[in-house]
């Protein structure tokens, strides 16, 4: 592991260092890592700049599969970020990508999701049925549903009690929020359903499944290790990144303390104090001075 916080005269590892010179593309985590809450890091907007002066791609990753595209790019914009949607890679794609790549065969699905979910998967082709005993789909896929009713959880409890494969577009339980309530988010429908039917999901997309990178991978035709993945999670962020090959790099900006950075398992491959001290590594990985 590199510890960016070391001086240039130490002795460190530069094995990180040279493949951040390989790097053309990065992913970044949002919360934790770009901003917290409403709040954005003094680092971020530069960082971004320095990007596209090195002319290194970036991809917006969220686990939040609720709002449009265009919605979260707004949300992106009303913080000083902006951004185009093929720079955005949400967990409802990821649950398309996962579908097509190991479930060719499903077409019709029974959706626990928003709108704007909803939205997603009939661009991709596919087609929803209706809260309807009748109406039997090949999936039920389940998302963190703003708009959820107690009929249609019952209904996809139905299809799961039924053997109808099952699959979820996110792993979280909560979506953490500064307003006075508990945002009850796709993981723990899932618990409500798996409780109430002994079954669990099949697949769950989205962060720390390698499915979400591996999109990513795909829409722009790059090899793993030209792919960096920026996050604050040991556990999502980092634990996907090194998954699928890509370099995995810690920014203590968010969850993960210095002291528990050093002893994860698995461990980042770089880890950093800001978005700042990742530029300064591009910048002289990028020159060659590594
Ligand atoms: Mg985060």
């Amino acid at each position: 592991m590199l510890q960016s916080q070391r001086s240039e005269s130490e002795s460190v590892d530069s094995v990180p260092l040279q493949r951040l010179r390989g790097i053309g593309h990065i992913a970044l985590d949002l919360d934790g890592t770009l901003y917290r809450g409403q709040t954005v890091f003094r680092e971020t907007i530069p960082f971004l700049a320095l990007l596209d002066r090195l002319g290194i791609g970036r991809t917006f990753l969220t686990n939040n599969p609720s709002k449009r595209p265009e919605e979260q790019l707004e949300h992106l914009r009303q913080l000083g970020i902006e951004a185009r949607e093929d720079e955005l890679y949400t967990s409802a794609y990821a649950t398309v990508e996962l579908l097509r790549e190991r479930f060719p065969m499903i077409r019709r699905i029974f959706l626990l999701g928003t709108p704007g979910l909803a939205e997603t998967f009939a661009r991709a082709g596919f087609e929803m049925t209706a809260e309807d005993a009748a109406d039997q789909p090949d999936a039920v896929v389940v998302g963190f549903d703003l708009t959820l009713t107690h009929q249609r959880l019952c209904r996809a409890a139905w299809w799961i009690d039924k053997g109808i494969p099952w699959f979820a577009t996110n792993p979280d339980l909560v979506c953490p929020t500064d307003q006075p309530t508990v945002l009850v988010d796709c993981g723990a429908i899932c618990a409500a359903l798996t409780a109430a039917t002994g079954r669990s999901p099949l697949a769950v997309a989205g962060k720390p499944d390698p499915a979400m990178l591996r999109g990513i991978l795909h829409r722009h035709g790059l090899e793993p290790r030209q792919l960096a993945m920026i996050g604050d999670r040991l556990y999502t962020d980092i634990a996907m990144a090194r998954a699928t090959g890509a370099l995995a790099v810690l920014v203590l900006t968010g969850e993960t303390k210095a002291d528990r950075a050093a002893s994860a398992e698995p461990a980042p491959d770089i880890v950093v104090s800001t978005l700042g001290e990742l530029g300064s590594l591009l910048v002289r990985a990028k020159q060659g001075h590594c």
